[in-house]
């Protein structure tokens, strides 16, 4: 196998946090290798609707903090909140320096107690964004690796990460950022993209990385379903006075919250469940919005729909609950430092603290802007050159669906002991061997999903993203890790 020696960081991931990071690297004058597994334009940041939040003015940034605060039920770290929230505006400005066209009118989200979510090209904002930092990439020259998929770490005989290995190659760095996304694809509905397979979390915690609150996986509450692909309708929807309808022609969210509508995502997301399971069927409406107004602030949801045979200008369309965003993942600190030596990480990857229990819309996308320049910081005056001595165990499971199938079933939208105890009982294990990309993509979500049910299995409450019918209430505030012993194969 070959090796690459001559890079002071490689970043795994060219979503939003991959892209800025390598920027930014770039103008501190690092040599920066930026590897994707799919084209430059991948991962769940292509796929963004409703925008990114930023403080709207001073005053706006203590009512963002309470906010996110307010949506994390508790398990946010403050310090990483406040950091973010102070920190995000410039990340703004830097953005419109590369041409994101933002437009003037910001939307009011769930959770949101003020009109601060920017967004760009109507309702296709992370396009937008993947399109212009790739752009900005390319004419940078940054050198990058597209279509190559990360299957190892690669570790020194001090333990220190010291670069990754893709199928066929080795490529060593002073340091190594992941920032590789989520796992929605470990359930069988999602609106995440195929891409979205967890493959850095899985590898850092067979690196023996410390991962933390796992069992919190966000449902988006109102996502069209067209067969096994979950296609999502924007909350910026709902924040521009769209409304819910249960299978009776009753709205009902104010029966459920104060903020109807617009209360935070995973209140809104069992709303639907239980209304779909007393009523039979739940829809989004959005026909007194106007045609016009519709069709010029969603162009893209309202073709994607109209693709399916839904007209979403003039008709009911029928919403559930569907996974999107990962919320624990590899721990960090504010800077990106995992626990391993060598290994940052940040973006949807990592647990950094900033979303609790329940991410706030549109948080996530400004996240992997503020968490990326600072993992890049941080790497920087950490580089240090090591050989590899052993890689972290490739492992494949058949297929992803007999997972998904299990997952669907033990930690759905509602969990319970015994959902829990037969999903870990059932899930397929992973086999230590090589295989194709499917198979250890797989393989990393078995690993991941093991960690989804233990930390679902002894959460014993229910709070933000996590619901335990047999346990409906809150408990003690405490963060879930997971770890366990390096699995490496000597090189
Ligand atoms: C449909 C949808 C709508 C959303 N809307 C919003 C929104 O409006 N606002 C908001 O803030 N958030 C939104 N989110 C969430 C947000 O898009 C993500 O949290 C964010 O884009 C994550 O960015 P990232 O850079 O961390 O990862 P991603 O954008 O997911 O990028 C991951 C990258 O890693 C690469 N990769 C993964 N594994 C490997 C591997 N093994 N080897 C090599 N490369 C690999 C992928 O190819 C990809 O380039 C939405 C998510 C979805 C799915």
């Amino acid at each position: 196998m070959q090796t690459h020696q001559n890079h002071d960081l490689l970043i795994v991931g060219s979503g939003i946090t991959g892209l800025y990071a390598a920027l930014h690297a770039r103008s501190l004058g690092l040599k920066v290798l930026l590897i994707s597994k799919a084209n430059l334009e991948s991962g769940s940041t292509f796929w963004a609707q409703g925008g990114l939040a930023f403080p709207t003015s001073p005053e706006d940034i203590e009512p963002h903090i309470q906010d996110t605060l307010k949506a994390g039920r508790g398990l946010c770290d403050e310090q990483t909140v406040r950091l973010f929230v102070e920190e995000a505006g410039q990340h703004l400005h830097k953005l419109l320096s590369y041409g994101v066209p933002f437009e003037d009118h910001q939307t009011l989200e769930g959770g949101h107690s003020h009109a601060r979510v920017f967004h760009a090209w109507g309702d296709a904002s992370g396009r937008a964004v993947s399109v212009t930092l790739t752009q900005a990439v390319r004419d940078q020259g940054i050198e990058v690796l597209e279509g190559a998929f990360v299957q190892a770490l690669l570790i020194s005989e001090s333990g220190r990460v010291v670069g990754v290995q893709t199928q066929n190659q080795n490529h060593l760095a002073g340091a190594v950022l992941l920032a590789s996304g989520g796992f929605g694809q470990l359930y069988p509905v999602t609106t995440a993209p195929e891409e979205a397979t967890g493959d850095g979390i899985a590898l850092a915690y067979r690196a023996g990385a410390v991962l933390r609150d796992m069992e919190f996986v966000q449902f988006h509450p109102t996502v069209y379903l067209a067969g096994n692909r979950g296609l999502l309708i924007t909350e910026a929807a709902r924040g521009e006075g769209a409304i819910l309808l249960n299978n009776h022609m009753e709205r009902f969210m104010q029966q459920y919250d104060p903020q109807g509508e617009l209360a935070p995502r995973d209140v809104v997301a069992r709303a639907i469940a239980s209304e779909e399971t007393r009523t039979g069927k739940v829809f989004l409406d959005l026909r007194h919005l106007g045609a016009e107004f519709v069709q010029h602030r969603f162009p893209s949801i309202y073709k994607r729909l109209l693709s399916q045979g839904v007209d979403i200008s003039t008709e009911l369309v029928p919403v559930s609950p569907a996974v999107h965003y990962t919320i624990g993942g590899i721990l960090t600190d504010v800077n990106g430092k995992t626990t391993l030596d060598g290994l940052y990480a940040a973006g949807e990857v990592a647990s950094s603290g900033l979303h609790g229990a329940n991410r706030l819309a549109s948080n996530s996308l400004p996240e992997g802007l503020v968490f990326g320049v600072r993992a890049v910081d941080a790497a920087l005056k950490d580089l240090k050159f090591e050989d590899p001595a052993s890689r972290t165990l490739l492992e494949t499971v058949d297929s992803k669906a007999s997972v998904q199938q299990v997952i669907r079933d033990g930690a759905g939208i509602n969990r319970t002991a015994e959902t829990l105890r037969v999903a870990l009982s059932d899930l397929p294990r992973p086999t230590p061997s090589n295989g194709t990309i499917e198979e250890l993509e797989a393989g990393n979500l078995s690993r991941i999903a093991e960690t989804v049910l233990r930390g679902a299995l002894q959460r014993e409450e229910s709070r933000g993203g996590h619901f335990r019918t047999d346990y409906p209430e809150l408990d003690e505030v405490r963060h879930s890790l997971f770890q366990i012993p390096p699995l490496l194969e000597t090189l």
